[in-house]
């Protein structure tokens, strides 16, 4: 039967609904680092707590079901998560990566990997032309995100795995944006999803914390091999707040789409506003593949101003959103991508990218439309009369 409840009931009522020793509804804090073993030929289920823990089990078990796949893997970040799942890979082997890729993955292909003799091809993954183009006979990863950071482009999943099956690759996506409440990559073919679950998954702002899916029970094996020979797991007291995060994703992220499509559009109106990205509009490039793979356009958009120097000026003069880095949060997160999500990106490669020094990426949280609102057109008035004021 639970296999046919809906995504937002599975949120809530799943194997770890309650704790079967004690009825207790929120999953126990197990902080142990060790577990005492009843004699010499017993073999326990829990030995040591980076190998396994009860607590970060239940959420490896809790994504793994979400994401469609069969086995989760949580992780002390995010870059954990993918720097981990990148060590599939071996000397000579070649990554395809998406050229627009987070900037803390871009740095750990560029300047991690590539010592180790593992070669990475940037490659504008909303063209299959090119992807194809570019795999090489020791290609063995296609590395996804979609909808991109931070102009929202979108690449087409199952187009991507059909390119990277073709060759014997692995398909890896970077499900951060999405989530699995509204795009399941594993379900279109992918091989290996990865979240940095500080954004929407915990949702709060107050925990640093990465995950890993696959749906492959050998690939499950191989990943848990380097999850436990790596050791950069995630403490049991971050698992459960991930695990309290995740109950209130599907109304979080519900609310925070909502209100994100009505303000993307009050923007795009806006004459101080050159430019909107966000993949729920009907003109943006992707919104086709994005509404047949995905249940929404979700929560993050981007804007360039007209004057991107006003940039400044627009965020001192905002009240609602914080000014800072990360996304996903009960809050609104106003950030300035060149100087931080992409601060690890030379700045050529960034501007190539369109990644530009008027560029702001907003996450909504649960504020009221009509606040947020209020708030963008009184800060977006004052500089547009600055800029008159200087031009006359
Ligand atoms: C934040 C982020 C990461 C990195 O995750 P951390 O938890 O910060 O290590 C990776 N990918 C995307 C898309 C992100 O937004």
């Amino acid at each position: 039967m639970a296999d046919q409840w809906t995504f937002q009931t599975k949120l809530l009522h799943n194997k770890h609904k309650f704790d079967v020793t004690t009825g207790a509804v929120s999953v126990p804090i197990q902080h142990a680092s060790t577990f005492h073993q009843q004699g010499f030929d017993f073999s326990p289920k829990y030995d040591y707590s980076r190998s396994g823990n009860p607590t970060r089990e239940a959420l490896e078990e809790a994504i793994a079901e979400l994401e469609g796949g069969v086995r989760g893997f949580a992780f002390a970040s995010g870059m954990a998560a993918i720097s981990t799942a990148f060590l599939l890979l071996s000397k000579g082997d070649h990554v395809l990566i998406t050229e627009d890729v987070y900037g803390g993955t871009f740095r750990v292909v560029t300047e991690v990997l590539s010592r180790f003799g593992i070669e990475h091809t940037f490659v504008d993954m909303t063209n299959l032309h090119e992807v194809a183009s570019n795999i090489r006979p020791n290609t063995k990863v296609i590395y996804i995100e979609t909808p991109s950071n931070p102009l929202m482009k979108v690449t087409d999943i199952s187009g991507i795995v059909k390119l990277a099956k073709a060759n014997n690759c692995l398909t890896f996506v970077d499900n951060t944006f999405m989530t699995p409440a509204l795009q399941r990559p594993l379900e279109l073919g992918a091989d290996v999803v990865l979240h940095s679950a500080t954004k929407f998954l915990a949702g709060h702002s107050d925990v640093v914390a990465g995950l890993a899916v696959v749906k492959d029970e050998e690939l499950g094996n191989r990943l848990y091999k380097l999850q436990n020979a790596l050791g950069a797991v995630l403490g049991p007291q971050d698992c459960w707040l991930v695990l309290r995060g995740l109950k209130t994703l599907h109304v979080r992220l519900q609310q925070s789409q909502e209100t994100a499509a009505k303000l993307a559009g009050c923007l795009l109106n806006h004459p101080a506003v050159e430019k909107v990205y966000y993949p729920g509009f009907d003109d943006h490039p992707g919104s086709s593949i994005q509404r047949y793979q995905a249940e929404g356009a979700g929560a993050v958009f981007s804007f360039q101003l007209k004057d991107g120097k006003a940039v400044e000026k627009l965020v001192s003069n905002l009240n609602i959103p914080v000014f800072a880095v990360s996304l996903g949060a009960v809050e609104s997160i106003l950030s300035y991508p060149a100087k931080m999500s992409h601060a690890a990106m030379p700045k050529e490669e960034r501007e190539k990218r369109g990644i530009t020094d008027g560029l702001l990426r907003l996450s909504v949280g649960l504020e009221s439309f009509e606040d947020l609102k209020k708030d963008f057109l009184q800060a977006l008035s004052k500089i547009e009369i600055e800029t008159k004021t200087t031009s006359s």
